[in-house]
């Protein structure tokens, strides 16, 4: 069975904290293996959260400060250590190309691997694969960001009730299915949309048009909420989110799962950005990120 599920590696900003890595996230979608944002120690980090080299096919840096981007050097050392047999292609910011370069060849080791270069300076779309689509979208900090978004290509789900009243079984189901129509029944006839599912990964950033397009109708999002609301003014000023403000994201993009991450270490009580998140009036399902946890991409409705 295909398995899409987000491995969380860290959740600290800026600084790591006694119980927060810095960034790190895996995302699971079917056989492939996305990470973005590795911060230091997300070498360790997928260790410990039984996350090989192996497993990543792709890798996404939202923009080059070190919570985001120094574990490039170990993590890329690694690949090559354990000799990746396919190719693993990188995305970041191509004005921060100087940053990936000095990563990626921080010391001498030996390259083993196809490590292909895809750098993003504009929105739109990076790749498409039969699994999904991602698009970059420019997000607003100090430093050039882009946020990322997959979304999996809209399918059709046949209907057994229409399927037996147009008499349609066997093999003919799937004659159906490549070929539209079938007898003069059309395949709308007897199947439904299959809406495809939405990720998007959204960090670090003030309020803007980005975030809202990022968010949109999204199954899973993860979106970095910095501070508290009594310190919107300090976001604003450094470039982040509140709690209320990506809450109030998530509710108007109608997400089904937030999760919110990326917290500043003057915080100690990780129950204050649920409880900020809830009174700004988001419904769906809410994770306070924490290093190592799973959360699965919510089921299809
Ligand atoms: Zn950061």
């Amino acid at each position: 069975m295909s398995v899409r599920e987000l491995v969380i590696l860290g959740t600290a900003s800026q600084v790591p904290t006694r119980h927060r890595n810095h960034n790190g996230y895996l995302l699971r979608w079917d056989g492939e293996g996305i990470l973005f944002d590795p911060g230091e120690g997300t070498q360790r980090q997928m260790l410990r959260a039984g996350v090989a080299a192996h497993d990543l096919n792709r890798i996404c840096v939202t923009h080059f400060h070190g919570d985001h981007s120094l574990g490039l050097a170990g993590v890329i050392q690694r690949i090559n250590l354990d000799r990746v047999p396919h190719e693993v292609t990188a995305h970041y910011p191509r004005s921060g190309q100087r940053f990936f370069d000095r990563l990626r060849y921080a010391t001498a080791y030996r390259e083993t691997v196809t490590l292909t270069e895809a750098p993003v300076d504009t929105d739109g779309a990076l790749a498409r694969t039969p699994g999904y689509t991602l698009d970059a979208r420019r997000l607003s900090h100090p430093v050039e960001s882009y946020g990322y978004r997959l979304t999996e290509p809209d399918g059709r789900r046949m209907l057994p009730d229409r399927l037996a009243a147009h008499g349609i079984k066997g093999p003919d189901v799937g004659r159906i299915q490549r070929e539209g129509v079938l007898n003069g029944v059309p395949l709308d006839e007897v199947s439904e949309v299959r809406r495809g599912q939405r990720f998007a990964f959204v960090m670090d950033t003030r309020l803007c048009d980005g975030v809202h397009a990022l968010a949109e109708g999204c199954d899973l999002l993860v979106i970095e909420s910095t501070f508290l609301d009594e310190d919107e003014a300090l976001a604003v000023e450094h470039g982040h989110l509140t709690a209320g403000q990506a809450a109030r994201a998530a509710r108007d993009a109608g997400v089904r799962h937030l999760v919110l991450t990326h917290f500043s270490q003057r915080y100690s009580e990780p129950e204050e950005f649920e409880r900020q998140a809830r009174a700004a009036g988001y419904e769906g399902e809410l994770t306070v990120a924490r290093d190592l946890l799973r959360v699965p991409v919510p089921k299809r409705r």
